[in-house]
């Protein structure tokens, strides 16, 4: 060969190992899988910066939780309102309350953060039972979102009693948290599911799965293919328990302090903020279909809707974005 070919695929060869090299940075794949805010977690992300963001997808929402959102981590944000009846707020906190009471006024009070002393006579997350119903009322008379007060950074508790709850929120929150983190690093696509909230980011087009409602924790019914966003689904099965042949399951109709009663076995709820995925599929869920679309459309969010019928309604969206993938099931 004479000198130039040889020079010539010598730097062809350079630049394939190059491409290839680089190629290998860009699609470097990293995944965690953890245990928080009392719920499995999971992060699968793509790009050069994959290893630290999987950590870090941990890392922000373990300390969320036990140092901001928790009721029960002594010393948290949360805990420490709860006890003084109110205080001063981070900027932080203060952004989610804002977003949350206006949940809470046009949800028509179906969304309520202020249930913890309910949520805990039920007990669901330990070993849940029917609570008396003197109890429940008592709980139900410290509880209401018109009991807080919220001026400039100061959050007032009108009841001391009244106890907020990040139960319906604080998946979301970790989300959007995550996201705003990632933003700077060098990733392609990351999907994290907190619960049953998750983020997708990326160009592509993704498919997220809709869980059996009435099946084990690994069935879905449903595919939806959707661009990046979060994606939350709040439903009956999560947490449900039998007591004298009736389910009852985690997400209280705040006028009763029951579990809500609304015709629908789950409901995804599709926006680009975390807080609000999370927040709206628990508020759309106790309010049913009908009310529940009108609230998804009051903040331009797409919908989807299974009704104890097994009907799959699509609202304030194309339809285009789901497939059904059991039978059981039927697109409306
Ligand atoms: P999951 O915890 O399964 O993701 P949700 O996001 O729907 O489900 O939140 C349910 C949790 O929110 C409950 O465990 C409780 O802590 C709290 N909660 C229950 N009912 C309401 C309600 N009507 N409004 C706000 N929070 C609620
Ligand atoms: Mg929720």
């Amino acid at each position: 060969m004479k000198k130039a070919a040889v020079a010539a695929v010598a730097v062809l060869a350079a630049v394939l190992a190059a491409l290839l090299a680089y190629d290998g940075i860009i699609n470097k794949e990293a995944t965690a899988d953890f245990f928080a805010m009392n719920t499995y977690a999971s992060a699968k992300i793509t790009g050069a910066d994959s290893e630290e963001c999987a950590a870090l997808a941990e890392e922000i929402t373990q300390s969320l939780d036990t140092d901001i959102l928790s009721r029960t981590a002594e010393n948290s944000e949360v805990f420490l309102l709860n006890k003084n009846g109110g205080g001063a707020l981070g900027k932080e906190m203060r952004g989610y309350v804002s977003v949350l009471l206006d949940v809470c006024e046009k949800s028509g009070g179906a969304f309520d953060f202020t249930l913890g002393a309910v949520s805990d006579l039920w007990n669901f997350g330990g070993n849940p039972s029917i609570p008396d119903s003197a109890a429940l009322s008592d709980a139900l008379s410290h509880s209401g979102y018109k009991k807080l007060a919220l001026a400039e950074n100061t959050l007032t508790y009108a009841d001391k009693a009244a106890v907020i709850d990040f139960g319906a929120a604080g998946k979301g929150i970790a989300l959007d948290d995550i996201r705003e983190a990632f933003a700077e690093k060098r990733i392609k696509e990351a999907v994290v599911s907190v619960g049953g909230s998750v983020l997708l980011m990326g160009e592509k087009q993704f498919t997220v799965g809709i869980r059996n409602p009435s099946g084990n924790a690994g069935s879905y019914i449903a595919k939806l293919h959707i661009p990046a966003g979060c994606v939350s689904t709040s439903g009956s099965y999560e947490q449900q328990f039998e007591e004298n042949g009736e389910k009852y399951h985690h997400i209280l109709d705040p006028e009763t302090g029951c579990p809500a009663k609304s015709g629908l076995l789950s409901v995804t709820i599709i926006s680009e903020s975390g807080i609000m995925s999370d927040a709206l599929s628990t508020a759309c869920f106790v309010l049913g279909h009908e009310k529940g679309t009108a609230l998804a459309k009051e903040y331009g969010c797409t919908a989807i809707f299974i009704t104890e019928n097994n009907e799959v309604f699509v609202e304030n969206g194309s339809k285009d974005i789901i497939e059904i993938t059991d039978g059981a099931y039927t697109l409306i």
